[in-house]
């Protein structure tokens, strides 16, 4: 046997420990069970705990006391509505999660033998899923500034168009956290309005330069926008300015070793998976049990 190599840092989670974790369909229903059902549960007539069993053939947990309940622990979840097995849900994020780069809908397809559209449309779901669970963090902690830059990204096709469009892309960090809000064309004032809303209240914003400073603050008539102070860089090559366009550069890199081009309308998706795993870059088995450990509510309407 090799010794363990300790230089090596771990990456994701191996296949091996998957295997032992969820071996069938009933593991990983009890997993998402464990989750999401309160154990401490009491019934509201007696106040003796609830104790729920799974009803056989479905995925659905039945709780009998004075009244009778019923659980589907997969509702409001990207696992709602489908009829791929659990086990293969899982084993597809699985892949998500341990990737370097982007997953293409036919390299799903050819791992689970499932037809083109409904790799597609798993594909899409799981960047969607991944996107929602980081979506409540905000950037710009008491005391700290949050750097704002500006980036393009080629080979981005636009429904009409026969040649790619350029697409900017804002990136944001307060040193910690990495954000990155793609601007669609005449649009800067929505993608402005994002990017504010996922900063912590009077946040500091530098810009890194005046022109950005200039368009992120054109409604504005003061030097604040939404409480927020503005002020371009004194010095764009900030260590901070660096950390973002090598961030953009990896986010530019992560989308394009695995697609020739990727379609405007789900731009969004790809960046949050990118962002769900560059979060996770120096915890790497993390991302996966985050990914199917947290479901904020989610909407299968696109
Ligand atoms: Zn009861």
């Amino acid at each position: 046997m090799q010794p363990d190599r300790k230089t090596v840092r771990r990456a994701g989670t191996s296949f091996i420990e998957f295997e032992k974790k969820f071996p069938d369909q009933e593991s990983c229903l009890a997993h998402i069970m464990s989750i999401r059902l309160d154990e401490a549960e009491v019934c509201t007539a007696c106040g003796r705990p609830r104790k729920f069993r799974k009803i056989s053939k479905r995925y659905s947990y039945i709780s009998k006391c004075c009244t009778i309940i019923i659980r589907s622990p997969m509702a409001g979840t990207i696992f709602a509505h489908t009829q791929m097995p659990l086990l293969t849900w899982f084993r597809a994020i699985l892949y998500f999660t341990n990737a370097s780069m982007g997953i293409s809908p036919s390299f799903i397809s050819h791992q689970f033998g499932i037809a083109r559209a409904a790799s597609m449309r798993t594909c899409q779901l799981i960047r969607r899923h991944l996107d929602s669970i980081d979506h409540d963090i905000r950037l710009g902690s008491a005391g700290s500034c949050v750097y704002v830059s500006q980036t393009t990204m080629k080979a981005v096709s636009r429904l009409g168009k026969k040649n790619g469009v350029r697409f900017r892309i804002l990136l944001a960090t307060d040193g910690a956290e990495f954000l990155a809000i793609p601007i669609a064309t005449g649009e800067f004032g929505r993608s402005r309005d994002l990017l504010l809303n996922r900063l912590v209240p009077s946040a500091s914003i530098i810009t890194q330069d005046e022109r950005l400073r200039k368009r992120i603050l054109n409604h504005y008539a003061s030097s604040k926008a939404k409480g927020h102070n503005i002020n371009a860089a004194d010095n764009p090559y900030d260590i901070e300015f660096n950390n973002l366009s090598v961030y953009g550069i990896a986010l530019k890199g992560f989308i394009l070793r695995s697609h020739n081009w990727i379609r405007e309308t789900n731009i969004n998706s790809y960046i949050g998976h990118f962002s769900f795993l560059y979060r996770r870059r120096h915890r790497g088995e993390a991302a996966f049990w985050d990914a199917i450990s947290y479901f904020p509510s989610f909407l299968h309407e696109q």
